[in-house]
């Protein structure tokens, strides 16, 4: 197969690439290793309102089904349950279906294989009943099963509280949000006002020492300020953070770097998108970017930057959309992590003397003018 741009993951980021790219005419392809589209969409219910402009608020399954319909009339070709699994000698990229082996000649490609959740390991953790936030969220909205009957939730970030929120409307008793520091990491008020009216106990300064039970989590012991307290809970929901999924980018040869606050290791890469290995572009949890606004924001700097480069549109065209996207990206990413994202582009800037997007280093002044 040949294509314009080969997008590899179809969750938001992906899908949202896609549209922008097909409407400018690139002939696009995307594979994605499940048997639907729509990424880690699929199982969020809570509704998205610090989106970009040019969306409507919606719940994320229904963000999902309006980015995956946009693409109907565009050309898309749609291989679900192909995974991305090496590179050949020629650049072109090996997917498979896990019968064949598929090479795709890709003039441009663009990785969106989202972010993976990071465990945390205590005496137990290995007892079912002990899951990822993600994974009980996944067993709620999307299987329509209760994973327990009485929970605890493991850190508290805007993702545990969302995900204590949403066991406790299905009926779950959470005995407590547990969280290693002395304040919670979650600062949205509406989310944290949701907990306090369903009278969720916080537990800081808190660590789970241990689960315990015969086959399955029964009890667990959490330490609260140097005191050890007994639970009885079937259910223990771990939600440390989501990490960036390397595995594609080592594939295809994308030098890594470390930023913590971007989720740890993740490609390199400059102010369009595009990774050290010219041609392969990255966007949304995969490029460290947690919010919905950004992940949809990234996908389309990336789609145009690929348009760019097979000169699909006026260069007035390109650089008002340039233009008009990184003003998204700092309003939404503002006071978060739009820093160490500069910070990120930066480096590699002046490392291999790249030409940054105008407005990012006008961006960078704002910054550094506070
Ligand atoms: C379990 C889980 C639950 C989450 N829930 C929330 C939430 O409630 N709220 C929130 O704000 N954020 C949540 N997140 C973060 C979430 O990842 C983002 O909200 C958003 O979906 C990221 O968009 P994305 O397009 O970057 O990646 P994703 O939505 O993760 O999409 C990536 C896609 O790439 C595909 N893929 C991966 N590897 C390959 C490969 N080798 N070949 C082909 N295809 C591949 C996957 O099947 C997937 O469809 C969750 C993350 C996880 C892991």
């Amino acid at each position: 197969m040949r294509t314009d741009l080969l997008i590899v993951g179809g969750g938001p980021a992906g899908l949202n690439a896609a549209y922008k790219a097909a409407s400018y005419g690139l002939k696009t392809i995307i594979v994605d290793k499940w048997f639907s589209l729509g990424g880690q969409l699929r199982q969020q219910t809570q509704s998205y309102d610090h989106l970009p402009q040019h969306f409507a608020k919606l719940r994320g399954y229904k963000l999902a089904d309006f980015l995956i319909d946009r693409l109907k009339p565009l050309d898309v070709t749609i291989l679900e349950k192909h995974t991305l699994i090496g590179a050949y000698s020629d650049g072109s990229v090996g997917v498979t279906n896990e019968k064949d082996i598929l090479p795709i000649d890709a003039k441009n490609v663009l990785i969106t294989t989202g972010a993976m959740e990071e465990p945390d390991i205590f005496p137990g953790w290995t007892l079912p009943g002990v899951m990822t936030a993600g994974a009980a969220q996944i067993l709620i909205n999307r299987e329509r099963v209760l994973p327990g009957k009485q929970a605890l939730i493991l850190g508290s970030n805007e993702f545990a509280l969302e995900v204590a929120a949403q066991l406790h409307d299905c009926g779950i008793a959470i005995k407590g949000i547990v969280e290693n520091r002395s304040e919670l990491l979650c600062q949205n008020e509406k989310l944290i006002a949701r907990i306090s009216n369903a009278e969720i106990p916080i537990v800081l300064n808190g660590v789970i020492e241990s689960a315990i039970g015969k086959g399955k989590v029964e009890e667990a012991y959490v330490n609260h300020n140097g005191n050890n307290a007994l639970y009885d809970v079937d259910l223990i929901c771990v939600a440390k953070g989501i990490t960036p999924i390397l595995e594609p980018f080592e594939v295809m040869n994308c030098d890594l770097i470390y930023r913590e606050r971007l989720g740890g290791w993740l490609p390199e890469y400059y102010g369009n998108f595009e990774t050290t290995n010219p041609s392969i572009y990255v966007a949304g949890n995969a490029a460290g970017i947690t919010n919905m606004g950004g992940i949809l924001l990234t996908g389309e700097i990336a789609a145009i930057s690929a348009v760019e480069s097979l000169n699909a549109a006026s260069t007035v065209q390109i650089k008002e959309e340039k233009e008009y996207l990184w003003n998204e990206l700092y309003r939404i990413e503002y006071n978060s992590v739009l820093e160490a994202r500069l910070d990120v582009i930066n480096e590699l800037h002046n490392e291999k003397d790249a030409q940054l997007p105008p407005l990012v280093d006008s961006l960078n002044g704002r910054l550094i003018n506070g």
